[in-house]
């Protein structure tokens, strides 16, 4: 790795950890996500990742399905499920953990503190389990129970909090002041999760390449948009080294309006709160890293409603495939995106089935 680069104000910063990211922006008041560059030779076209032997727990290489029912029922060219639930704790979270947990333990840390009720906890404490350091985790009071329990067996201390953002001034003490190194987001406006972290997402974007060539578009569950960030960067890195001539475009699908709202005001740093059931993409904040992704790919916010995910939870169900209610979202998005114009018959789409909900 050569620098990170600021993705608000370009400026470039030398390797290291920058949990709260660009600092110049953070102390002009926009929290701004630093994005990883590296040096490579012209003809090296793997993905390259800031850790190059991460503890593993086989996160990764997901299977990716064709629904040709479902891309027929939808009326788009082609639809694929990419199955992240796969992955060794049930989500995505784990190819994000792998890298910044073996992050942690380069830089010397002991221990890791994140914000977390769900995937992200899990994951974490999982890995630091593996890489023998200690998760501290903040929950929310309504933490799923079979959550909170897996986090505890893999050795997790955990504090509870009433609200979401209550967690993020305690993770915030630990990380400034007790040398935990920072496994989410601890700032409010926040900012995306450890860069070298969100690399651990781009390989998605060579899986898919792999597996179904260049579909035209992407569907993501999003909140505070580390996934959506993260697959965005692989599909950037094969189009500058020649891999594909285009981008697909990158849909974000939320419970509720956040997205839409920052993108009509041009600001990030709203406060849009809202009830849902769809908890892992819930909260009212969203990043500027969401923003981009967006932008840079030509892609749009999605809303769905608990009811319309809720619809497409039972479809994927009688397909055999458990989804969380944030996963199946994605699919209720398909139909969404139809109605506004932005899918149609020639469209090849891939649905990112984040986590089956086995702890929901
Ligand atoms: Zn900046």
């Amino acid at each position: 790795m050569s620098n990170l680069r600021c993705i608000r104000c370009a400026s470039l910063w030398p390797p290291g950890d920058y949990p709260e990211g660009c600092p110049s922006c953070l102390a002009a008041g926009h929290p701004a996500t630093l994005e990883c560059l590296y040096t490579a030779a012209p003809h090296d076209l793997a993905i390259p990742l800031p850790v190059l032997a991460p503890v593993t727990l086989g996160e990764g290489a997901t299977p990716t399905l064709d629904a040709a029912d479902l891309a027929r029922a939808e009326g788009v060219g082609q639809l694929w499920i990419k199955c992240e639930s796969a992955n060794p704790t049930g989500s995505h979270k784990d190819r994000m953990s792998a890298q910044l947990v073996s992050r942690a333990r380069l830089a010397g840390a002991t221990r890791v503190a994140a914000a977390s009720s769900g995937n992200a906890g899990v994951s974490l404490a999982a890995y630091c389990a593996a890489a023998g350091l200690q998760a501290d985790i903040a929950i929310t009071r309504n933490c799923p129970p079979l959550q909170r329990d897996a986090m505890e067996r893999f050795g997790a201390r955990l504090r509870a909090f009433e609200d979401s953002l209550g967690r993020w001034p305690y993770v915030q003490d630990l990380c400034r002041n007790h040398g935990a190194f920072a496994g989410t987001n601890y700032l409010n406006p926040p900012v995306g999760t450890h860069p070298y972290g969100v690399e651990g997402y781009k390989p998605i974007a060579q899986e898919i390449l792999d597996d179904c060539g260049l579909p035209t578009d992407i569907i993501v569950p999003t909140a505070r948009g580390d996934l959506l960030w993260g697959i965005y960067l692989g599909w950037q890195h094969l189009h500058q080294t020649g891999r594909i001539d285009r981008l697909p475009r990158l849909h974000a699908v939320e419970p509720y309006a956040r997205l839409s709202r920052a993108l009509a005001t041009g600001d990030a740093r709203g406060q849009w709160e809202s009830a849902t059931e769809q908890y892992s993409i819930a909260g009212g904040t969203c990043t500027l890293q969401a923003l981009e992704a967006l932008a840079r790919s030509g892609g749009a916010p999605v809303e769905t409603s608990d009811a319309q995910a809720g619809d497409a939870r039972q479809r994927l169900e009688r397909m055999g495939l458990g989804a969380e209610l944030s996963s199946a979202a994605a699919l209720a998005a398909v139909s969404r995106l139809r109605l506004a114009g932005k899918l149609d018959a020639e469209s090849s789409v891939v649905l990112i089935l984040t986590s089956d909900g086995r702890r929901g």
